[in-house]
């Protein structure tokens, strides 16, 4: 695609803990590679700073280079920091290595040092790094509560240093975690803790169960920050109604808005997408049948001419479900709908990755249970290549979250031919509008429920399995439509442009 260049050009800097897809964990790497990306062909400048975790494969990482060793403060001392750059997917990066033990080990999280205080060192290091090479981008964009404390180290201490350019943006991805913390970790930074423990500044100010003593991140970062933004409209009416940030969000309601995630249409596009068995588009589906018998005959599933037992083709609908196995992802529905789908006739692939040791235990029953037969595989472990081949395998992709900001899944489903089947919350009602619904018929793109209960989901499903084996024609024109539906970065970063343009200072 010919993407139009901006001419206003700014230079934008992300600041974030996870960057796909070197350092994906879940959707916050994505978005960042995504929105730089499409920034990118705007013809913006854009960094990306990332915590050089030691799980990064540095081949994926071309051009790495060292390009400054220099000093940074965590805790009464100065630590040795290399900044290295180098270039991901077309995107520049620069990744912050300190000589100390943190960001070592085999994950993006979990390793065994203090996260918390890896990411406020992390947060100070890139502003570090800025004052010592005299770098003043436009906007320094952070995400997530491991960044928050950038904005209140930028005003407070920096911008009375050298820094005078950059605005603050924060993007809340999720608000489920918060970064608390006490004053004594807090003021490790470099900033005292003891100033910032007021309800105007960053202290917790959940009313019930209310801890004066706790900092949060997140809290001042929305604070500090020169505009807020979360990753879609009715998530943003969900902040502001509950949680216990809510109040603060409402304090702060000007400075708030709710921006649709976008996917990367260059790392997901089924026409070009190296992963796959065959490439396919949305005016040339059938090739995506070779990619479900591919799948079907890699994953030992039932499939046209397997030996076990009988199978119907166009009967037999597989429905893939790609998540962290998180309570928020509806874990009880992924659980029913394994059981659910095996009896309605249909087939069902979840790809999930757990770091919850009795969540564990319970897929690796049921992964027991199922894995030996036809129809179900439960694959507990986080492979990129095995998401994309499932989601151009998948028939329907299931997303029965409790809450969900944004939600990526259903978008790449779609992009790649997958009807979603998602639970109406957060940006999945933003962005699946259910086929049966007759007051806006021109939107249907998917199946959708309300409930969290067992019987609300079976009805989705029912009607999901209904469609694709009562009306075969009608189902090929809902994949044709939900491919052809734009949700790249394309079509939103301008909102993130115009957000930008509207903090900015201008010289
Ligand atoms: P969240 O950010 O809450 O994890 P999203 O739907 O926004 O949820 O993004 C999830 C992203 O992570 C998608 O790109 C999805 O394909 C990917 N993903 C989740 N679990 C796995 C896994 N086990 N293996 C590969 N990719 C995964």
């Amino acid at each position: 695609v010919d993407i139009k260049k901006d001419s206003d050009l700014m230079q934008i800097v992300h600041v974030t803990a996870e960057m796909a897809p070197i350092a994906k964990v879940g959707g916050l790497g994505d978005v960042v590679s995504g929105l730089a990306r499409a920034c990118l062909s705007r013809g913006h400048k854009v960094d990306v700073f990332l915590p050089f975790y030691e799980c990064i494969n540095k081949q994926h990482v071309k051009d790495l280079a060292l390009v400054n060793t220099y000093d940074s403060y965590h805790d009464g001392s100065w630590v040795s920091t290399n900044a290295y750059r180098g270039v991901v997917s077309g995107i520049p990066v620069i990744l912050v290595e300190p000589s100390n033990h943190f960001f070592k080990g085999q994950y993006v999280y979990g390793g065994s040092y203090n996260e918390l205080e890896a990411y406020l060192f992390f947060s100070r290091a890139c502003l570090e790094w800025m004052q010592v090479t005299g770098t003043q981008p436009d906007i320094i964009h952070v995400h997530e509560w491991q960044t928050g404390a950038l904005p209140l180290l930028y005003w407070d201490m920096y911008h009375h240093l050298s820094l005078k350019k950059p605005r603050l943006v924060l993007t809340i991805h999720n608000m489920e975690h918060y970064g608390e913390c006490s004053k004594e970790q807090f003021s490790k930074c470099g900033l005292d803790g003891s100033i910032y423990a007021t309800e105007e500044k960053a202290v917790d100010d959940r009313t019930i169960g209310h801890n004066p003593e706790r900092i949060s991140l997140l809290k001042g970062g929305i604070v500090y920050s020169n505009a807020v933004v979360t990753v879609s409209p009715t998530y943003l009416k969900e902040t502001l109604c509950s949680g216990w940030l809510a109040g603060t969000l409402i304090r702060h309601r000007e400075k708030y808005c709710g921006i649709l995630n976008g996917i990367d249409t260059g790392m997901w596009n089924p026409a070009t997408d190296i992963f796959l068995p065959a490439k396919f588009d949305a005016h040339n589906i059938e090739e995506k049948k070779t990619c479900k018998h591919f799948v079907q005959r890699v994953l030992g599933l039932a499939s046209e001419g397997h030996p076990m037992g009988s199978y119907a083709p166009n009967k037999v609908p597989l429905v893939v479900c790609i998540t962290r196995l998180v309570p928020q992802k509806g874990l009880h529905l992924i659980t029913h709908a394994i059981k659910y789908v095996k009896e309605i006739g249909g087939q069902m692939v979840v790809l999930g990755r757990t770091s919850d040791s009795r969540v564990e235990r319970e897929f690796e029953a049921l992964a027991d249970l199922h894995n030996n037969g036809s129809s179900i595989r439960i694959l507990l472990m986080y492979s990129e290549e095995l998401s994309h081949m499932l989601y151009a395998a998948a028939d329907m992709v299931l997303v029965p979250s409790i809450y969900e900001p944004c939600g990526l899944a259903q978008l790449i489903g779609m992009r790649y031919g997958a009807v979603p089947v998602v639970r109406k919350t957060g940006g999945l009602a933003d962005t699946v509008f259910d086929m049966e619904d007759q007051s806006q018929p021109e939107m249907g793109n998917g199946f959708v429920f309300e409930g969290i209960d067992e019987a609300s989901l079976n009805w989705a499903l029912d009607r999901a399995f209904c469609y694709y084996r009562e009306k075969p024609n009608e189902w090929s024109a809902i994949v044709q439509k939900v491919m052809g539906i734009d949700t790249s970065w394309n079509n939103t970063a301008g909102k993130y442009i115009d957000l930008y343009k509207s903090v900015r200072v201008r010289e």
